[in-house]
C-alpha cells in the first residue's frame, strides 16, 4: 500500500520546510528567500512585472485525470506564460495552497515536485507562499514576478494599423486534449472496468497536461532585436485573444483560416470527435502560446523561426475583426465562438 502521512503530523511550517526543503535560489535578484516575513526582491535598475491567477478544483482542473506533478508543473506555467507575454523575464514566484482533509503529505509533495520541475527549468525562484486547510478540494494561488529593461514591456493596446499578427507555436491542441479526457472520464464513471484509452493520443493530452511557456519566443525576439508592438499569450483561444487586441488597440484584423497553425495530430484529433479544426484553434483554450503583432518591416526576421506563424494583419476599427475562411467567404470574429462552419 502506498505511504500515506497525514499533514497534521508535519504541522504547517514542518509542511512548508518539507515541501520546498529541495529549492534552491537560482537568481541574484532573490535576495531573500523563504523563512521570513517576507521575499526581497532586487531587481537592479530593472522594471518589475507582477501576474497573478487563482486555480480551484472542479473548475480550472479535475484530478480525476489531472496528476499533481502535472497540476504543479502546469500551475507554475500558466503564470510565467503571462510574464512572457509581457516581452519579460520571470524571476520569482509565490504559492500558496488550500487543501481538505483528503490530501496527504505524499499528495502535496507530487504537486511540489511538479512546482520543481518548472522552477528548475525556468529559471524561477519559489521565495514565498502559505497553506491553509480547506472544507473541500484543493485551491491554489500563484504570483510570478519577472523582470523587463526599462519601457521594453509590451502591451496589448500598442498594434498599428497594418502590423503582421503572429502566433507561436500551434493553437487547439489542448481543447481536444481536455475533449478527450472529458470522455474517457465520462466512459470510466458509467463503467469503472474500461481502461481509458488515450493510444495514440499523447500530443493532445500532453497540449492539456504539461503545457509548456514560450520562453524560447522572448529569446529569439532578444537575440533578433525584434520588439513585437503588441502581445498576449493565449489563454483562452486565438478569436478571444485577438478581439482582445484589437479592441486595447482601437484597431480591427483579418485573419486568414488557412494560416491558422495547427498540429497534424490536432487535426486529426479533432476529425475524430465531428469537430471542425478551425473552431478548435479559434476557441480552444489553454494553449499558451503567444500572440503578437510586428511591423511589417520586420517579416524577414521572423521567416527563419519555424515556431512563428503569420496569421493575418491589423486593420482600422471601422474594417472589423474579420474571418477569411479557405472558400474565399468571410465572417466576424466573436469572443462566444466562431461557428459558422457547424450551422
Ligand atoms: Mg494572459
Amino acid at each position: 500500500m502506498e505511504q500515506r502521512t497525514e499533514i497534521s503530523t508535519l504541522g504547517e511550517f514542518g509542511l512548508i520546510e518539507h515541501l520546498t526543503k529541495n529549492f534552491e535560489i537560482q537568481n541574484a535578484s532573490s535576495i531573500l528567500g523563504i523563512g521570513d516575513d517576507a521575499a526581497v526582491i532586487d531587481h537592479f535598475g530593472k522594471q518589475t512585472v507582477v501576474t497573478t491567477d487563482l486555480l480551484i478544483e472542479g473548475i480550472h482542473f479535475d484530478l480525476m485525470y489531472t496528476p499533481l506533478k502535472h497540476l504543479g508543473y502546469k500551475s507554475v506555467i500558466v503564470n510565467l506564460s503571462d510574464i512572457y507575454a509581457m516581452n519579460a523575464t520571470p524571476t520569482q514566484i509565490t504559492i500558496s495552497i488550500a487543501f481538505s482533509n483528503r490530501f496527504s503529505v505524499e499528495a502535496l509533495s507530487e504537486f511540489y515536485e511538479g512546482i520543481y520541475a518548472a522552477c528548475e527549468k525556468y529559471n524561477v525562484d519559489l521565495v514565498g507562499g502559505d497553506s491553509s486547510s480547506s472544507q473541500k478540494g484543493f485551491i491554489i494561488s500563484v504570483t510570478a514576478l519577472g523582470e523587463v529593461a526599462p519601457d521594453k514591456f509590451v502591451q496589448r493596446s500598442t498594434a498599428n494599423k497594418g502590423d503582421l499578427i503572429c502566433v507561436s507555436g500551434d493553437v487547439g491542441g489542448a481543447f481536444l486534449g481536455l475533449t478527450l479526457m472529458q470522455r474517457e472520464k465520462r466512459i470510466f464513471l458509467e463503467n469503472p472496468k474500461i481502461q481509458p484509452d488515450l493510444e495514440g493520443e499523447d500530443y493532445i493530452v500532453g497540449r492539456l497536461l504539461k503545457p509548456e511557456a514560450r520562453k524560447d519566443i522572448i529569446d529569439f525576439f532578444a537575440t533578433n532585436n525584434i520588439t513585437p508592438t503588441s502581445m498576449m499569450d493565449v489563454s483562452d483561444g486565438i478569436s478571444s485573444e485577438i478581439l482582445h487586441l484589437c479592441k486595447q488597440s482601437n484597431l480591427g484584423c483579418v485573419i486568414y483560416e488557412d494560416k491558422l497553425p495547427i498540429h497534424e495530430k490536432t487535426r486529426a484529433a479533432a476529425f475524430k470527435f465531428g469537430l471542425d479544426p478551425t473552431v478548435c484553434a479559434l476557441n480552444g483554450g489553454e494553449d499558451y502560446e503567444l500572440i503578437f503583432t510586428l511591423k511589417q518591416e520586420d517579416y524577414d526576421k521572423i521567416t527563419l523561426n519555424e515556431e512563428i506563424a503569420v496569421i493575418g494583419y491589423m486593420t482600422e476599427l471601422e474594417d472589423g475583426c474579420k474571418l477569411l475562411t479557405k472558400g474565399r467567404n468571410t465572417f466576424n470574429i466573436t469572443a462566444q465562438g466562431w461557428n459558422a462552419f457547424t450551422k
